[in-house]
């Protein structure tokens, strides 16, 4: 089977960008794995218009209306490889089917690496978060514990006394010095030395190594992030690297450096939101869609 565009990832960006060639009467496959990464969470915060709803019903009436176009196929499956040039692409599938496309958008989104704390990760999404603007409103100006991952954990604990009192828990990962230790102070931040033991509770008591036992509303940590799906490193897309990791580097359409290959949302920028993946999807349609008319590469 041929089309115009193979998207694959289709959550918030990937169906953005199908959304923009379904409508210029492309033949596009969406191809999804069902693994969004807001998918721990109940809530979707942030985003105009759909403000506190699940995550999951934003990505399904996306998907509806998605489908409603009659050049539009989706396909469950994941992307395992891709190879090929502009006007000539192939992916294949885990369900063992290959596909051929003009052009490739990747809307693969990204793998979050947790600090490895026990109780920690089931917490991930309830209680346990990464970005204030999603999901420190709800904490209602409560306990916020900001757990470092490194010294970037300095920038979160700055921010969190917006949106509550805040403890900053160093657990090992670095030690601030007498300058960050006097901005900490001058936001009003506590801050606690002794390792974290584990997270536990029916919310979030967080147990130091010294048998001290804090109870807090929810707690922020920086993840490494990195690219849920290799095929932009297979198709031999460049990285960049960003403060939370690498991300696949484009240019103003989206395009990688790779002609005929897109990319957007979290898999194409330093840091993301339901909101800016909707945007990136949104010129990653134009943008294949432009080279699909006037030829890949002339970005
Ligand atoms: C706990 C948590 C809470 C969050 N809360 C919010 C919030 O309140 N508001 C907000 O704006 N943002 C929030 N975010 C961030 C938000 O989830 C992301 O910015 C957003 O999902 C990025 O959209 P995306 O389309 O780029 O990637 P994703 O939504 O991650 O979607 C990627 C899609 O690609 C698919 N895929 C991956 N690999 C393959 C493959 N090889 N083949 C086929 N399909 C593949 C996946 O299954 C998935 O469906 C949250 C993130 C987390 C972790």
């Amino acid at each position: 089977m041929s089309f115009d565009a193979i998207v694959v990832g289709g959550s918030y960006a990937g169906l953005s960008a199908a959304l923009q060639l379904a409508r210029a009467r492309r033949k596009v496959l969406v191809m999804d794995s069902g693994q969004r990464r807001n998918r721990f969470t109940a809530h979707s915060h942030g985003f105009l218009g759909q403000d506190g709803r699940a995550p999951g019903d934003i990505a399904a009436d996306a998907r509806a209306q998605l489908l409603a176009y009659p050049t539009v196929q989706w396909v469950d499956a994941t992307a395992t490889a891709g190879k090929g040039q502009a006007d000539e692409f192939t992916v294949s599938a885990g369900n063992g089917a290959q596909y051929e496309a003009r052009r490739i958008i990747l809307a693969a989104g990204v793998v979050d690496a947790l600090p490895d704390v026990p109780g920690l990760a089931e917490r991930w999404g309830k209680h346990v978060f990464h970005c204030p603007y999603c999901h420190g409103y709800e904490l209602d100006q409560g306990r916020i514990g900001v757990l470092a991952s490194s010294e970037m954990s300095m920038h979160h604990a700055l921010m969190l006394p917006d949106w509550g009192s805040t403890t900053l828990f160093l657990n090992g990962a670095f030690t601030p010095d007498a300058d960050q230790m006097a901005q900490l102070k001058q936001r009003g931040v506590t801050v606690e030395r002794i390792p974290v033991a584990q997270f536990s509770g029916a919310a979030l008591d967080v147990e130091l190594t010294d048998g001290r036992i804090i109870p807090l509303d929810g707690i922020f940590t920086l993840t490494r992030t990195s690219p849920a799906s290799p095929l932009g490193a297979q198709l031999g897309c460049a990285m960049e690297d960003g403060p939370m990791g690498p991300f696949l580097q484009t240019d103003m359409f989206k395009e990688t450096t790779v002609p005929g290959v897109f990319a957007c949302g979290d898999m194409a920028r330093a840091t993301g939101s339901v909101a800016l993946a909707v945007g990136d999807g949104a010129m990653a349609g134009v943008g294949a869609h432009r080279s699909l008319m006037f030829g890949a590469g002339h970005g």
